[in-house]
């Protein structure tokens, strides 16, 4: 089977090795030279609406899927007329804008965060009115990993930032006190069998995710589960999809949903039976889908902005180093590392020493320096 992939980024590059050794081949198109591909596969440099490009790919692929968000939903739906594209466009186009995904979610009847549409001042200012404050003013399109995004604390700070959000479509987001945030991978094949990994507890570091432990006995495993699926069935999905909750006293909220494999998921490379990036191959290319079971106890550390050296990683018992062949760059994702253990104290263990080796996404916190020692 041939596959085509939008985008070529660190997840088509996982995506292609899990492939590989299935004999399944690929190419993709991203109008970024910088890829994560290399030569991993064919690939076109060239806008995702060039005809001749989206031809390329047509004409060497059997199915179509994608690495990331922001691939426009017009592509998808041209591609779709010769050919299957999985996950469908609806699926991308309520992750695309913010607001038409909380909507897709009150729907369903899935929790999410109380929000409103902002486009003037006194639309945010009737909007702190009414959800009050804090509360977090987003960009309905475009936003990742926390830009995009300001927190209104006071009264005050309306006016201070609304300059630096203002100009595009926003929504503003009642703030959630949440306990905890988790995110749950899933895949469905052609057939509608749906599967579930267990869920990730997220931490994050400047808005960037740092850690993610795999939770194998989590009590909101089932809440999760069951919203996944009312998604996935309303979506007719087909493909790996992840949700991102925040966790209250209250339930679990929806805060939103990737239509694709995730970075919270990369546990399940060494983790699991079945990797997300395997599984969602096996779902597009209407195979049988692979067990989610987890192997041991597992998280996962990301390498943003700079790599330490492979050794000193590979020193920790349990450990894996995934790099994704990028140039460094602060605040880029550059490569993860996968660690298991078979206690939950041995695996805090390897990830505390694990994160004394790692710069965190945000960088190195510099220690408060002594005061100096007046003269009198
Ligand atoms: P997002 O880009 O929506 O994933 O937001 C990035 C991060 O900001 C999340 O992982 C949360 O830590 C925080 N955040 C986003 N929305 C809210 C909210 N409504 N209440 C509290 N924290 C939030």
């Amino acid at each position: 089977v041939n596959i085509g992939i939008l985008g070529a980024g660190q997840l088509a590059r996982m995506m292609v090795l899990a492939g590989r050794a299935m004999g399944l081949e690929f190419r993709t198109l991203d109008p970024k030279e910088d890829s994560s591909v290399g030569d991993l596969c064919e690939r076109c440099v060239e806008p995702y609406e060039s005809p001749a490009a989206l031809e390329w790919l047509r004409e060497g692929a059997d199915v179509v899927t994608f690495d990331f968000e922001n691939v426009p939903t017009r592509v998808l739906h041209e591609l779709a007329q010769q050919l299957p594209v999985r996950p469908g466009a609806a699926a991308l186009e309520a992750t695309q804008d913010r607001l038409h995904e909380k909507q897709l979610m009150q729907r369903l009847g899935i929790p999410v965060a109380p929000f409103r549409a902002v486009e003037t001042r006194a639309e945010l200012t009737s909007a702190i009115q009414e959800l009050g404050l804090p509360l977090i003013l987003k960009t309905r399109r475009g936003g990742y990993d926390g830009k995009g995004q300001v927190l209104l604390r006071e009264a005050g700070d309306a006016g201070k930032y609304w300059d630096t959000i203002a100009g595009v479509p926003l929504i503003a987001e009642g703030f959630v006190s949440f306990e905890r945030e988790i995110s749950i991978v899933a895949v469905r094949g052609v057939d509608g069998d749906t599967r579930f990994y267990r869920i990730g507890e997220n931490v994050h570091d400047s808005g960037i995710l740092w850690i993610s432990r795999c939770r194998p006995n989590d009590p909101s495993q089932a809440e999760a589960e069951s919203i996944a699926a009312s998604l996935m069935a309303e979506l007719d999905y087909v493909g790996v999809i992840t949700l991102e909750f925040f966790e209250t006293p209250g339930g679990l909220l929806v805060n939103e949903f990737a239509p694709r494999v995730h970075n919270s998921g990369h546990w399940s490379i060494e983790g699991s039976v079945t990797s997300q990036f395997e599984n969602h191959l096996r779902a597009i290319c209407g195979l049988p889908l692979g067990s989610t079971r987890p192997l041991g106890l597992s998280a996962m550390l990301n390498l943003v902005g700079e790599l330490p050296p492979r050794g000193a990683l590979l020193e920790v018992p349990g450990s894996h180093v995934h790099y994704y062949g990028k140039r460094p760059r602060r605040g880029r994702k550059l490569g993860h590392v996968t660690v298991q253990a078979e206690s939950e104290r041995e695996l805090e263990r390897r990830i505390a020493r694990l994160q004394s080796r790692i710069v965190p996404p945000g960088g190195r916190r510099e220690l408060p320096r002594p005061e100096e020692p007046r003269r009198a």
